[in-house]
């Protein structure tokens, strides 16, 4: 166990109004007897883990999902109030989420928003079958501003059924207007159970054809803007760049609560039931609620560990381990490698080539 540094926890709340017609994570009902199921189940995950922390510093917090806006200020307060200070907390939210909740939040020592709002074209938002409108997209950020948050994320999605280059500019000219401090991008992919997996054969053929083009052109846009890319997803104003994902990418270990819930301690890799019912069954017996576990061999996670820096702009030492030559994807220099302009646009062969 680590017995000094930093670590972080991650809190999987896993509440949604609706499930949205691509995503694959663990999503609950928004129904109160089962937000105070899960309440309980994480007072009692926190009180079973809370000595591996001791001594430690706790960095950052996130609240993830789902949407854990839904969990309510009452609950979140709750949760915090069993927990050291930490530097940052992130709590998700999703536009068409009660505004009026936002200064709680706030109050609450929340200190960092990240807002889904994938995309601010309306067709494209009903085919994600997303419930929040365009409009509610921009007010969520201003709203979120105006109640005292100066560190608001938001996430855009690209590679979407019938967008084109024209909508996604659109977007990305609409979003650098926004009082955002960060921006994470994700392409679309069609995962299975998920409705977009049962209709795939239409949905393949509505995706645009040119991933490499919107993917450099939220690039060229976002950083004219002033958001700086440190991470092949992740565009952050100077000094903004997320303190908890940063960590995933830097190999900080962090501990994961709530059903479904990953992670990374000692060196090993393991997850949390993803059934809230039996997640809180094994809790009340005084069993453990982890249902996968893995400890890589020292050669696989220097390997992962190389891989995960490598996402970062400022890329990594150079690895013990020989790297394969890819001089148009990869630039070594002083005892440094990063990602070449080229190398961001194809991490994942880069990736199979190093695993
Ligand atoms: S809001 Fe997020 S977590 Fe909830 S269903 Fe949609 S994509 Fe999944």
């Amino acid at each position: 166990m680590p017995t000094s540094g930093d670590y972080s926890l991650y809190f999987h709340i896993p509440f949604c109004s609706r499930k949205c017609d691509y995503c694959h994570f663990y999503v609950l009902p928004d129904k109160e007897s089962l937000k105070d199921d899960l309440l309980k189940a994480l007072k009692l995950e926190w009180e079973k883990i809370r000595s591996h922390f001791d001594s430690l510093n706790l960095k950052s917090i996130y609240f993830g999902g789902g949407t854990p806006f839904l969990f309510g200020p009452s609950r979140i307060a709750e949760v915090l109030s069993w927990l050291p200070p930490a530097e940052e907390i992130t709590l998700e939210m999703n536009p068409e989420n009660d505004a009026n909740l936002l200064k709680e939040y706030r109050s609450l020592g929340v200190n960092r928003l990240s807002i889904g709002l994938q995309t601010l074209t309306q067709t494209e938002l009903i085919t994600l079958g997303r419930t929040h409108t365009s409009n509610q997209s921009l007010q969520s950020v201003i709203a979120a501003h105006d109640s005292g948050f100066d560190n608001i994320s938001v996430d855009l999605m690209y590679d979407l059924p019938d967008q084109t280059l024209n909508t996604w500019e659109k977007a990305l000219n609409e979003v650098v207007k926004l009082p955002i401090t960060h921006l994470s991008l994700y392409n679309l992919t069609i995962e299975p159970h998920t409705v977009f997996h049962k209709y795939r054969n239409q949905i393949e053929k509505r995706l645009p054809s040119t991933t490499e083009n919107f993917y450099e052109l939220a690039q060229q846009k976002l950083t004219q803007a002033g958001l700086h890319q440190y991470e092949i997803s992740a565009f952050a104003k100077p000094g903004k760049h997320s303190l908890h994902n940063t960590g995933y990418w830097l190999g900080r270990p962090f501990w994961g609560l709530g059903p479904s819930a990953f992670s990374y301690w000692n060196g090993s890799r393991f997850r949390n039931v993803s059934n809230l019912s039996k997640y809180s069954t094994a809790l009340k017996n005084n069993e453990s609620p982890i249902d996968f576990t893995e400890k890589l061999d020292p050669d696989a996670a220097a390997r992962e560990a190389f891989l995960l820096k490598l996402r970062l702009t400022q890329g990594s030492p150079l690895p013990a381990f020989p790297l394969p030559p890819m001089p148009d994807l990869l630039e070594i220099k002083e005892n440094h490698v990063r990602l070449t302009q080229k190398g961001i646009l194809f991490y994942d062969t880069v990736a199979s080539e190093i695993v």
